[in-house]
């Protein structure tokens, strides 16, 4: 059956470069942006301080650089940052907080990767030397293990309160922030506002092929400047791909809308799906959860047959799987996965 392009929704970083981002990228100016001296990556650091609302920004090859380098730019080593249990800061940058910022994770609970403001309150150290002293909240939005779940504005709002009041600073993991955007309608100064520090990527939804960036003040930018070049993240000709991501920002963002509603589809889909269950209204943005029972046996062997069968997604956990949506998936493409996932349930569920 794979004589077609497998459906690839493993993850939205798995997009391809369009022949027009290509050209883009072929056909941009360059120069070494060591020396500051490439106008295309100096174009996207201003288009990208323009859209976030802040002073500056910076363009860093990933994006857990973009989130490291911002961590250590606002802390010192035996410092604590607080961050939820199912944050990509803790679980997926090969423990960087505490390898490159010497700092401490308090871990917050909370549903589909979301905190409230009174949290934060009760996890803040108390400024006695017994302590590691709390420098700075991390919010991720939309939050990825979470299942694309997008941060109510006022919830950000009320923990950004209690930070200021204890003289905290806030990052914000904005690694999908444009997808909270296309789903709310919110523009991305009204999230950012509330954030010290901001990282968002290219190569996730918007589908460049490389790079994150970090937006703040002048004097922040500045540190992360410092620390990008520390990290071993300093690029020469960089506006090679600068280009793909100022093509992205330009022609990508508003068709995020497709993923969601693609995404909204194929749970609505899996919802009907005997031995598969998923909750339609947890899917938010472009990443769904789903759970698999156990008569159809594991989320791993259920994998290994889709792929066979030419759609790729990824067991999570013993009975779980992720799908994400992405540019590179059309409409046609989610029929196509949900006939084909359709039909193995039906015979599994036959022959068990
Ligand atoms: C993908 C992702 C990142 C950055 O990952 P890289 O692979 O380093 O680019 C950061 N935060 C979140 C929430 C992500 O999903």
């Amino acid at each position: 059956m794979p004589d077609r392009p497998p459906i690839d929704l493993r993850s939205d970083t798995v997009t391809k470069p369009t022949p027009d981002m290509r050209r883009a990228m072929a056909n941009a100016e360059v120069g070494d942006d060591v020396f500051g001296d490439d106008p295309t990556v100096n174009r996207l650091q201003e288009r990208v301080a323009e859209l976030l609302g802040k002073e500056s920004a910076i363009f860093v090859p990933s994006g857990s650089m973009a989130n490291q380098a911002s961590i250590r730019s606002q802390t010192h080593h035996g410092d604590e940052i607080i961050c939820h249990q199912d944050s990509h800061i803790y679980h997926y940058e090969a423990g960087g907080p505490a390898s490159l910022s010497g700092c401490s994770l308090r871990l917050l609970t909370g549903e589909r990767g979301l905190f409230e403001a009174d949290q934060v309150r009760a996890a803040i150290r108390p400024p006695d030397s017994h302590f590691p002293q709390t420098r700075l909240v991390v919010v991720e939005n939309t939050h990825n293990r979470g299942g694309g779940s997008i941060w109510p504005v006022e919830q950000v709002r009320d923990v950004h309160a209690v930070a200021r009041e204890h003289g905290l600073s806030m990052h914000l993991d904005g690694a999908r922030l444009m997808n909270a955007c296309v789903a709310t309608g919110r523009r991305p100064t009204d999230y950012t506002r509330y954030f010290d520090s901001v990282s968002t990527c290219f190569s996730k939804g918007l589908g460049a092929p490389v790079g994150s960036a970090v937006a703040g003040s002048k004097e922040l930018i500045r540190r992360v400047h410092r620390f990008r070049k520390m990290f071993g993240g300093a690029m020469r000709q960089a506006g090679i791909i600068a280009a793909g991501a100022l093509y992205a920002l330009e022609h990508h963002i508003d068709r995020l809308a497709d993923d969601h509603a693609n995404a909204r589809r194929l749970a609505s889909a899996i919802a009907d799906m005997p031995g598969l269950s998923i909750d339609p209204a947890s899917v938010e943005t472009n990443i769904l959860y789903f759970d698999v029972d156990e008569s159809v046996g594991t989320a791993k062997a259920l994998c290994d047959r889709l792929r066979a069968d030419g759609v790729w997604v990824l067991p999570v956990a013993p009975q779980r799987i992720r799908a994400v949506t992405h540019l590179d998936v059309s409409a046609s493409d989610i029929d196509r996965a949900i006939s084909i996932l359709s039909s193995m349930m039906k015979s599994t569920l036959a022959t068990a």
